[in-house]
């Protein structure tokens, strides 16, 4: 055992964890009730009411900030750690038939009527977090320092992290030296995975409306065809990743929504592309960005174009990039509670996530870890599929087990010694 992993070992985590028996009774009726009662993005009323009075009840100091829950905890001098959870649902119905499968519909902003499900497993993050609130504040002997429990909205829209600074998150709580995000992810139940630098990719989508000039379909002549200009778009844009990337770096670039035109025999005088854009590098999604703009305005001077299109950016996500050292001190302890065989290396991932706006904000290093949801005999859905059911357990006490271990590596009284 190396010495870190040996300091982590003594840093109080069984104390801190031997009264999660009596928590998991609770952690998984709680799961059960979040997973059938979940709340679209910036809706999650409900979930937020029920997290504020379990901290409460277990002697936090709560505070509501933008549409999110914040629990402080404060133990004597040391270390301040932030552990966050998102909270949101997705608009997916669910079809996993589990008993406690969610029946809830809403109404969106089309008007039409969609189910509503936990698709994406944040009621995992959501009891995890509860629970390891819990077990520190239980054991107070064992660690010192500050714990913060952040309860984040609408992640799922890459607008709660955002809320939750623009309503001054940043100078209402205390600045965390380190702070923490997981993910319920399709591995194995009860592994954890880590990964040091980019984990999850910047993620920006951008609505690009082309103009045309309507005309009847039999006098193209007389107008500027905005379905050839789209299809041109679309083809030219696919040379941004193929001949302008350098071979070997990563870039996505996805026209996801291409939209003109009602008939067969109208031309149509505006197309509207929905593109999609992954990195892990800031100078890359610089160089992308730039080259979409540019190829979409060069394309409208070669069509004809009557006006100048127009950029719309949204669903905008920041890089997720663990810090090396952070990263590095959290697996050694997750091995050593856990064991080396359950600890993997996570790999990077394609999809995106707003977690790393809050530690950014304070100039914090973080470290962000996935949690096998799925037993051997289980299929292994994707996130956000209608199938999507984890299993209970191992889960929930792997995600809540590794949030006590991350933080007890930076606050157990192990390690002051
Ligand atoms: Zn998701
Ligand atoms: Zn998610």
């Amino acid at each position: 055992m190396r010495a870190a992993e040996e300091m982590s070992a003594m840093a109080g985590t069984g104390d801190v964890l031997k009264r999660l028996d009596e928590t998991r009774v609770w952690q998984e009726d709680l799961y059960r009730d979040l997973h059938a009662h979940p709340e679209l993005s910036s809706h999650e009323v409900r979930t937020a009411a029920e997290i504020a009075r379990r901290l409460q009840e277990c002697g936090y100091d709560v505070r509501h900030i933008g549409g999110g829950v914040v629990g402080v905890l404060a133990n004597g001098t040391g270390r301040t750690v932030l552990m966050r959870a998102d909270m949101d649902a997705l608009p997916v119905t669910e079809l996993t038939g589990l008993p406690y499968a969610s029946t809830v519909t809403t109404v969106d902003e089309s008007g039409a009527t969609v189910g509503v499900s936990h698709a994406c497993g944040h009621d995992v993050h959501v009891t995890c977090l509860l629970g390891a609130a819990a077990l520190l504040s239980g054991e107070r002997e064992a660690w010192s320092g500050t714990f913060i429990a952040l309860f984040q909205p609408a992640e799922e829209t890459a607008a709660g992290a955002q809320a939750m600074l623009a309503d001054g998150l940043a100078g209402r709580i205390p600045r965390p030296d380190v702070a923490f995000g997981q993910h319920i992810l399709t591995h194995e139940a009860g592994v954890i995975g880590c990964q040091a630098g980019p984990v999850l990719s910047a993620g920006d989508s951008i609505r690009i409306t082309v103009s045309g000039k309507g005309s009847h379909g039999s006098m193209p002549h007389l107008g500027v065809d905005p379905v050839v200009l789209a299809a041109s778009i679309v083809l030219r844009l696919q040379t941004i990743v193929s001949r302008e990337t350098k071979p070997g770096e990563f870039a996505v670039v996805t026209v996801g929504s291409s939209v003109a035109g009602t008939k067969s025999n109208i031309i149509a005088d505006r197309a509207v592309l929905l593109v999609n854009v992954r990195t892990y590098d800031a100078q890359i999604r610089e160089r992308v960005i730039a080259g979409i703009e540019r190829i979409v305005r060069a394309e409208c001077d070669a069509s004809g174009s009557p006006e100048p299109p127009t950029f719309e950016y949204y669903d905008q996500f920041p890089l997720t990039d663990n810090d090396p050292a952070v990263t590095a001190e959290v697996a050694a302890a997750f091995r050593a509670h856990f064991g080396a065989v359950r600890v993997v290396e996570l790999g990077r991932i394609t999809a995106s996530e707003d977690f790393s706006r809050v530690p950014d904000a304070f100039g914090t290093p973080y470290t962000y870890w996935g949690v096998g949801g799925f037993t051997r005999d289980q299929q292994a859905y994707p996130n956000h599929s209608p199938f999507f059911a984890p299993a209970i357990q191992p889960t929930l006490d792997a995600g809540t087990e590794a949030i006590v271990v991350a933080t007890l590596a930076y606050l157990g009284k192990g390690n002051a010694s």
